[in-house]
C-alpha cells in the first residue's frame, strides 16, 4: 500500500489550499526532522502538566482527522487516565477532493465524521463526546468570529483547549486557532496549540518556529501504535484516489511526520 500511494504521488501543488502556497509538494521528509536538534532538545512535558487532574481537554479540530493527527497520542493517554474529554470537529472535510469523481463533497460528508468514530474508538475513546459544527470546509477565515462566538460558551475556565497552531500555514487551521484563543480569551481557559501542516512546509531548526514554548509528550508503543491504526482509519485521506486533482492528501510522506513516538504542542 504504502508503495502504491508514494507511486501516486504528484508533486503538483495541493489544490485545496490556494491560500497557503507553502504547503506544496512532499514537503519536509521525516528524515529530516529526525536529524533537527531542536526537536531532540525539546522539553518533556507529562499529560499531567499538559491537562491538569480535574480538568477537561477539548479538542478542535478544523477537519475531521486533525485531532488524530496532532494529539492522537494526547487523547488516547487522556483516555487511558479516565479524563473528561470533548472533542469538536468545526468542518465535515468536504472539500479535501477537489474534482473527485470518488470523494465527491456529499459523500465526504456521510464518511469523515463516520471514519472520526472509527478513529476514536481505536484510540480507546469510544464513549468520548463529539461535538460538530458543521462550518464550511476551506471557509473558516470568514466564519472565525462565528466560530469564536459559538466556542466561548462551551468553555469552563478550567478547560484545556487543544487545536491547530495560529501560524500552520493552512488558512482553516489558523482561523480555528485564532477563533480558540479568543474564545479562550473570553472564557479563562488555557489554550495548548499544536502544529499539523507545520511539518511540512517548515525546515529543521525554522525560525519560523516557536521552540520557545514547544514540548513533547512521549508516547509509549502501545499508544503509538493505537495512533497509528486511528490514522489509517481515515481512508479517504490516506489512500489514492486517481479521479481527484489530490491523487491522495495524506500520502506516506505526511503520515511518517505524525506518526513518531512524540508529539509536539506550543504552550
Ligand atoms: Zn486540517
Amino acid at each position: 500500500m504504502a508503495a502504491v500511494m508514494e507511486r501516486l504521488e504528484t508533486p503538483t501543488p495541493l489544490r485545496d489550499f490556494p491560500k497557503a502556497p507553502r504547503i506544496e509538494g512532499r514537503g519536509t521528509p521525516e528524515s529530516a526532522w529526525r536529524n533537527c536538534p531542536h526537536l531532540g532538545a525539546l522539553p518533556v512535558a507529562t499529560l499531567e502538566a499538559l491537562v491538569p487532574h480535574g480538568h477537561r481537554a477539548v479538542v478542535v479540530a478544523p477537519h475531521p482527522d486533525d485531532e488524530v493527527l496532532g494529539a492522537g497520542g494526547l487523547m488516547a493517554q487522556l483516555a487511558q487516565a479516565g479524563r473528561e474529554l470533548l472533542i469538536v470537529p468545526v468542518t465535515d472535510g468536504t472539500a479535501s477532493h477537489p474534482g473527485s469523481r470518488r470523494w465527491t463533497p456529499e459523500r465526504l460528508a456521510q464518511e469523515r465524521p463516520l471514519e472520526t468514530v472509527r478513529a476514536l474508538t481505536l484510540l480507546g475513546l469510544s464513549r468520548i463526546r463529539l461535538h460538530r459544527l458543521g462550518l464550511p470546509d476551506g471557509g473558516l477565515v470568514a466564519m472565525e468570529s462565528a466560530l469564536a462566538w459559538q466556542l466561548a460558551p462551551q468553555l469552563r475556565p478550567t478547560d484545556v483547549v487543544i487545536t491547530t497552531w495560529r501560524q500552520d500555514g493552512h488558512p482553516d487551521h489558523e482561523a480555528t486557532g485564532r477563533a480558540c484563543a479568543e474564545a479562550c480569551a473570553q472564557s479563562g481557559a488555557r489554550l495548548i496549540e499544536m502544529p499539523v501542516w507545520a511539518w511540512h512546509w517548515a525546515r529543521p531548526a525554522d525560525p519560523r518556529l516557536p521552540w520557545s514554548r514547544a514540548c513533547r509528550l512521549p508516547l509509549s508503543p502501545e499508544v503509538e501504535q493505537r495512533k497509528r491504526l486511528a490514522v489509517r482509519a481515515f481512508t479517504s485521506q490516506t489512500r489514492p484516489d486517481p479521479s481527484s486533482e489530490v491523487s491522495c492528501v495524506l500520502p506516506a510522506s505526511a503520515l511518517a511526520r505524525v506518526l513518531r513516538p512524540f508529539e509536539v504542542f506550543f504552550r
